[in-house]
């Protein structure tokens, strides 16, 4: 069988006869060909393999998963021997029913989108959190910590998201939705977190007056993918000093001119998908991980400029 290209997005028929003699990683999703999760790992994994013999063989792959075979293909790549799996949509949720432990986090956001190998199956992780975390650290030089968050959205981004700021300690965390039913969802499922007196919700087509002025907005709405989306907030209501991130990437969306028009800090999505690539692959190796190698890997994939990680 070929292993020598990565980027090949394979089906699971291939692990009846997986003799790939190094160590695989995989990421799983459907669809699952415009991910860039292979360039960036294998990007990191070779810079480390240069240094560190035992990673000179480790390789990360991309296979094309239905939801209805995902129990399926768990067990097939455990069988083959992988020794770690990342989830995209739209399995982040249907897989926590299919780990043999769960790390307290991914529990409390019920979503995983890591899998460890253990003896008799899969432990779950979610790095998205943490992601985010360094993402907003990183670019906008912000702080969890006793910080004002409005959260647009309350899919699975949004989950993962919000545990992190309780977790982390927010002073405030407004979360806004335009279906009231996902947004209640939400916010019942927040109970079990730490801090959770500090959530708020409101509705996303109607924000309420009292709706902080200045905050870190993050946008995990799926609004903004496409060029012509509206931007899910009016931001002229904000003041300057507010800051946006946003989870999409790809496109200068409407919140993004918005943001440069105001004169309000803005960044997109590409750093919080590398930073928490970084958590897995350090989840996995149990080594340091280096992040601009996946940043490069990222950006050299989606055909971007260099940008500093
Ligand atoms: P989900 O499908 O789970 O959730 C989508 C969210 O977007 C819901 O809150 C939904 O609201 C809202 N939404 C969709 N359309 C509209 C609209 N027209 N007006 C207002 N709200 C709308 O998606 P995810 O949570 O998985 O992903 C959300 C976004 O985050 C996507 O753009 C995804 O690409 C991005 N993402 C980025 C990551 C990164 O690393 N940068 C990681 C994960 C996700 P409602 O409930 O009302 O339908």
């Amino acid at each position: 069988m070929q292993y020598d290209d990565p980027d090949r997005v394979r089906s699971l028929d291939e692990l009846e006869h997986w003799d790939f003699q190094g160590s695989s990683l995989a990421v799983l999703g459907s669809p699952i060909g415009h991910s860039v999760s292979p360039a960036m790992h294998n990007a990191a994994l070779n810079l480390m393999g240069q240094t560190q013999h035992i990673f000179a063989d480790w390789r990360y792959f991309k296979f094309d998963t239905p939801p209805e075979i995902l129990p399926q293909a768990l067990e097939q790549l455990h069988r083959a021997g992988f020794q770690g799996v990342n989830l995209t949509i739209p399995h982040k949720v249907q897989a926590v029913d299919l780990v043999v432990e769960i790390d307290p986090g991914a529990k409390l956001s019920g979503a995983v989108n890591t899998l460890h190998r253990r003896e008799h199956g899969w432990a779950g992780f979610n790095s998205d959190g943490y992601g985010l975390e360094q993402a907003l650290l990183r670019e906008l030089s912000v702080e969890l910590t006793d910080a004002t968050v409005i959260m647009l959205g309350a899919g699975g981004a949004a989950r993962a998201a919000a545990v992190q700021c309780l977790q982390s300690g927010v002073a405030e965390l407004w979360i806004g939705n335009r279906n009231q039913e996902r947004l209640g969802g939400l916010i019942d499922l927040l109970q079990e977190a730490p801090n959770s007196e500090r959530v708020r919700g409101f509705d996303l087509s109607q924000p309420p007056a009292d709706l902080p002025k200045h905050a870190v907005i993050v946008n995990a709405t799926s609004l903004g993918l496409k060029a012509e989306d509206p931007a899910p907030i009016d931001l002229t209501t904000f003041e300057s000093e507010t800051k946006v991130y946003d989870m999409t990437y790809g496109v200068e969306n409407a919140l993004a001119k918005a943001a440069k028009e105001q004169g309000i800090a803005y960044a997109d999505g590409l750093s919080m998908l590398v930073w928490q690539g970084v958590r897995s692959l350090e989840i996995w190796s149990g080594a340091e991980v280096p992040a601009q190698a996946m940043m490069d890997g990222a950006c050299f994939a989606k055909g971007y400029s260099p940008r500093r990680a």
